[in-house]
């Protein structure tokens, strides 16, 4: 079962466990169910729901590649994770890292519980709220070794939200796909602003997957001012 996904990840190096198969069923059921009262996502054909959600969560894998010393105890934050999305496919995965959902809206919140409960993924938690507010929080400031993010806002917004959260000499992942150049340049200076070094964009090209994914790779270098990330809105409204 789950035939695109297993065979996906074999082209990304990577094995799965019949155990983390029906992890991966259950999870698409309940999506699938939860998604005809409650707006999770618009992919509702279940092979796409393995490939574009799962797989594709499952790209920045090849990002860690790279800090792979720290998988097994490795904090990580998926911002604006909506219904899970990378974090739950990456927790079920690295079976040992510890993860926070990170999302605002209220019914979502109410799926992932649901999700982390049903699939006893413990070392999970899920934390409601928006990302300007929480990367203020000292529980949560400059404390994960992993940021992830999908699907949230432009890199330039992104940069704000999201390196706060890193510690420092960590790694932010933002998964994108397709021309990035412009996007890329419009988010140098909100980059460097929130403390991000270098960035480097992976490319991942998967038979399963039409477009190639990109993986835009930050590593925190500096500590993000205190004054990042502003009001909510701010940062989408007035990118730095
Ligand atoms: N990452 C998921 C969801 C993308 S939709 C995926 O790729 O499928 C964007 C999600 O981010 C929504 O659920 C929205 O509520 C949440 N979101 C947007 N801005 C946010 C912010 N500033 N703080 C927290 N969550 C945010």
């Amino acid at each position: 079962m789950l035939q695109h996904l297993v065979d996906g990840l074999r082209e990304l190096g990577r094995d799965i466990s019949p155990a983390q198969i029906e992890m991966f069923e259950l999870y698409r059921l309940e999506l699938l169910r939860w998604n005809r009262y409650t707006n999770l996502t618009a992919i509702t054909d279940p092979a796409q729901v393995e490939l574009r959600h799962f797989l594709d969560s499952l790209t920045v894998l090849q990002a860690l590649d790279t800090i792979s010393p720290l998988e097994s105890q490795l904090k990580m934050i998926d911002v604006g994770t909506g219904a899970g999305f990378p974090g739950i496919p990456l927790k079920v995965m690295l079976t040992d890292c510890h993860l926070v959902l990170l999302e605002a809206t209220g019914k979502r919140v109410a799926f992932l519980t649901h999700i982390i409960d049903l699939l006893r993924l413990s070392g999970s938690e899920v934390v409601q709220g928006r990302a300007e507010d929480v990367a203020h929080d000292p529980t949560h400031r400059e404390s994960y070794g992993l940021v992830v993010a999908r699907a949230v806002a432009p890199l330039a917004t992104l940069a704000e939200l999201c390196l706060p959260f890193a510690s420092m000499g960590s790694l932010f992942v933002a998964l994108k796909k397709g021309e990035l150049g412009e996007e890329l340049y419009a988010a140098q200076n909100a980059v460097k602003m929130a403390g991000g070094g270098d960035t480097r964009v992976i490319t991942v090209r998967l038979p399963q997957l039409a477009d190639d994914r990109r993986l835009v790779c930050i590593r925190k270098v500096a500590a993000s001012p205190d004054r990042l990330p502003r009001r909510p809105g701010i940062p989408s409204k007035r990118p730095l």
